[in-house]
C-alpha cells in the first residue's frame, strides 16, 4: 500500500507557508510505515523542534489503474477519510532550501494519521465536504472541500499518469489553512461533515 499525498491544493494554505501557486499539483509518497497505528499516540520525533498538523480529506483506492479519466476517476473509489499529514516543518525548510526531497520531513514513521471511512454515498457532494481540525478542543484548522485548487477526480486523473493506482491506496487531498505546531500532551480530533473521524494524542 502507497500514500500519494497532495502539496499545496488551498490557495490560504500556499499563502500561509509563502509558496508559489504551482502550475501542476505537487505530489510526494509516503511510506506504509509512516501510518500511526491505531489508537496509539503520536511521538514526537527527537529530530524536529516544529513538527506541524495538516488535516486532510482522504480517499481510499478500490481497484487498479493507470492513465484513469477524470469522468471515470469516480470508479476507483468508495470511501472518503480523515487524517493528518504531520510534517517536521523545520526539516522541510531546510530540505527545500538545499533542494532535496521532503520524504524524511513527511515520511518518517507515525507521520500518516487516518482516521475511521465513510461510503462516499453518506456524503451528497465531495465538492463540498466541511471538515476540520481541533487542538485541545479549539478549531486550528477549517476547511471545505470546495477550496481545493484540484478536485478528487481532477487529482486520481493526475496522480495515475506517473503512478499506477492499487487497491488500498490512500490519497492524501492537502490541507487548508491554520497549519501549526504541535506540542507534548496535545489532543488532536478532526472532524468530517460533523462526525469525529480521529483523534490522537500527542506524547
Ligand atoms: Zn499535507
Amino acid at each position: 500500500m502507497k500514500i500519494v499525498c497532495i502539496g499545496r491544493n488551498y490557495a490560504d494554505h500556499i499563502a500561509e507557508l509563502a509558496n508559489e501557486r504551482p502550475l501542476e499539483p505537487v505530489i510526494f509518497i509516503k511510506p506504509d510505515s509512516a501510518v500511526l497505528p491505531k489508537e496509539q499516540a503520536f511521538y514526537i520525533p527527537d529530530f524536529s523542534k516544529d513538527v506541524h498538523y495538516e488535516v486532510e480529506v482522504l480517499v481510499k483506492i478500490k481497484k487498479v489503474g493507470k492513465h484513469i479519466h477524470e469522468k471515470f476517476a469516480h470508479r476507483y473509489y468508495d470511501e472518503i477519510g480523515l487524517g493528518i499529514d504531520f510534517t517536521a516543518r523545520d526539516l522541510q525548510a531546510t530540505l527545500k532550501e538545499k533542494g532535496l526531497p521532503w520524504e524524511k520531513a513527511k515520511g518518517f514513521d507515525g507521520a500518516a494519521v487516518i482516521g475511521q471511512w465513510r461510503p462516499k454515498s453518506t456524503f451528497g457532494d465531495l465538492g463540498n465536504l466541511h471538515f476540520c481540525l481541533k487542538k485541545n478542543g479549539e478549531v486550528v484548522q477549517d476547511g471545505n472541500t470546495q477550496l481545493m485548487l484540484w478536485k478528487i477526480d481532477e487529482l486520481i486523473a493526475y496522480v495515475s499518469r506517473y503512478f499506477t493506482l492499487k487497491k488500498g491506496d490512500i490519497l492524501f487531498t492537502g490541507t487548508p489553512a491554520g497549519v501549526g505546531r504541535i506540542m507534548a500532551n496535545d489532543y488532536l480530533s478532526g472532524m468530517l461533515e460533523g462526525e469525529e473521524l480521529f483523534n490522537v494524542k500527542i506524547q
